[in-house]
Order: C-alpha cells, then structure tokens, then sequence
C-alpha cells in the first residue's frame, strides 16, 4: 500500500502532462489553421415564424484540420479563449460573413443580417473588436445593419456595466447585438432591460424537451413574456421537430433556428437556400 501514493501521483502527473501537451498541440494547430486557410464559416436559416420567411442567419466557425479530420467548435473555442486566439478567429469570422453577405447582395438575392458569435473575453478588451468591426466594414463596404453580434447570456452578465458599454458603441455604429444561450445565465431582470440588445435567444436546452418537461415548458413560456414585455424578438434555438415548432408558437415565439428547417450550411449551399427564397 505505501508504494501506491508515489505511482498514482505519477500516473497522475503523467495524465496531466499528457492533458497539457494535447491542448498545446492543439493550440499549434489551430494558430496554423488560420493562416492556412483550415477554417471556413457555415451559416444556419433563422426563421420568421409569422411570414415563414429566412430573416437571419447564424455564421459558425468550422475547422477542417488536415491531421485531425473535423474539430468541433465545442472543443476548439475553449482552447482558442484561453489562447487569445479567439481574437484572430472572431476577426476571420467577420471579414468572411461580411464579404459573403456583401457578395449575396450583389448576386441580387435576398438581403439579411449575419450574426457572429463573440467570446466574452472580447467584450472585456473590447478596443480590438470595435476596430476590427469599422475596419470589416469599411474595408467590405458592407452597410453595418447587416452585420449582427451573439454574445453569452453568462458573459453579458460577468461585468454587465462593461457589457452595455460596449453594445451602446457598437448599436452607435449600426451593429446589433443578441443575447444567446438565455435561461443559462441567471440574467437580473433590472439588469437585462438596459441592455440596448433586440433579440434573446433561448438556449437549446430549454427547447429539447418541451414538449415533455413542463418546468422546460415554463421557462420558455417565461422567457417569451418577459422578452415581449422588453419589446425583445425571441428566438428558439435547437428546433428540431414539428412537436418543437408547434409548441414554441403556442407559446408566442417569433422566431426559430434549428435541424427542423435546416442544419448549418456551407456558403454555396446557404446561398442556393437564399436564391429559391426556401420558405417554412
Ligand atoms: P451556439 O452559439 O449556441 O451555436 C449553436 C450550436 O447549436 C451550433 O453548434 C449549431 O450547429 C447547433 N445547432 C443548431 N441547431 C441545432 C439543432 O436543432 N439541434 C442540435 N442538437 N444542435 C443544433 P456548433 O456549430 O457545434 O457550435 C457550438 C458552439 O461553439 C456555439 O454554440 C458557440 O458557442 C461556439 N462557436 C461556434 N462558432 C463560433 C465562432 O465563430 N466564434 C465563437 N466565439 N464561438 C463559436
Ligand atoms: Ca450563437
Ligand atoms: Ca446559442
Ligand atoms: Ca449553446
């Protein structure tokens, strides 16, 4: 038994230091992977549920690794905050979305907003990302309504004086923000109403068991109401059945994003979706 404290704390070190090295090599590869062109951006539908028509689009980050095969944002985003590299991602994501939307727009087809997620770490040093929007803008020549920001409820709320801040300047340069993953993040009420946001969006979590869980179904149910009271559009995000969609519009939704119209897209498939106007 006295010899099982030094080979545990070994294997223990050992698991550690393999944890570590993993997320290094990771971080190497994904510091190449911007420059080398591995990332690209996919844009999922979001949908009016009174007109039926698109009215949004969601731009989520993809890495197509040639080592490592596809990498799930879930485990590469983490890496890239703790990295910094998050920055430079958030930056490609922008110049991609605002070319391609300024490019649709020149294809003559249906004109609308792209929303890139942002990390809370940018909202903290929020000089580069504010420069970093003006520069996109002016260098695309893309008009700033059409260019939207998703940041997390939990971030929103982690220095939320610094947070509103931060959606004034960029509301004051025509760019609008949403709150995402809401009913995750213990918003105040007192504090949610000045944010100068348009849109919640209820996380997915609430959305996938709906229709069974009434304590889901309460806190959507909630989370409409108090967005209608704040004269906020609400999206459901996850939507993935007609059980899902019927029950959100009992509910007084105004718009869905999810599997049920359509999973994320590549550029040229979204813009096929954008030109036969797809309709609900
Ligand atoms: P999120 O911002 O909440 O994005 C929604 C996620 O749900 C996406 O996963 C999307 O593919 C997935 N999804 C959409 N509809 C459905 C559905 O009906 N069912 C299910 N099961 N899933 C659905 P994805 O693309 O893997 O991204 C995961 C998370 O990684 C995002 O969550 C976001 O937090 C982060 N992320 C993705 N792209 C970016 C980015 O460009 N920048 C930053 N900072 N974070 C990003
Ligand atoms: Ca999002
Ligand atoms: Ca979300
Ligand atoms: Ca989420």
């Amino acid at each position: 038994a006295k010899a099982q404290g030094p080979a545990t704390l070994q294997m223990f070190n050992k698991e550690m230091s393999t944890r570590a090295a993993k997320t290094l090599s990771l971080q190497n590869r994904l510091r190449r992977a911007i420059d080398h062109g591995e990332l690209s951006a996919h844009y999922q539908p979001q949908v009016d549920l009174g007109s039926g028509e698109i009215i949004g689009m969601e731009a989520l980050v993809r890495w197509n690794s040639p080592d490592l095969g596809m990498v799930s944002p879930a485990d590469f985003i983490p890496v890239a905050e703790e990295s910094g590299l998050i920055d430079g991602i958030c930056e490609f994501m922008l110049d991609v979305c605002a070319t391609q939307n300024k490019e649709w727009q020149k294809q003559g087809l249906m004109t609308i907003p792209v929303a890139v997620n942002v990390s809370g770490r940018q909202f903290q040093y929020a000089r580069r990302l504010l420069s970093a929007c003006e520069r996109i803008l002016s260098v695309t020549d893309l008009d700033s309504h059409w260019l939207e920001l998703e940041l997390t409820e939990s971030s929103a709320m982690r220095d939320a004086d610094n947070a509103i801040a931060v959606v004034n300047q960029l509301k004051e340069m025509g760019i609008g923000c949403s709150i995402d993953d809401f009913g995750t993040g213990y918003s105040s009420l007192s504090v949610l109403k000045r944010f100068p946001i348009q849109k919640l969006k209820i996380d997915r979590s609430f959305v996938m068991d709906i229709t069974t869980d009434p304590n889901d179904a309460a806190i959507v149910d909630a989370i409409v109401a108090m967005a209608k009271a704040l004269k906020l559009k609400v999206v459901a995000e996850g939507v993935e059945n007609q059980e899902h969609l019927d029950f959100l519009r009992t509910l007084g939704c105004d718009q869905i994003q999810g599997y049920f119209f359509s999973r994320p897209l590549p550029a040229e498939a979204m813009g096929q979706m954008l030109s036969e106007r797809r309709r609900m």
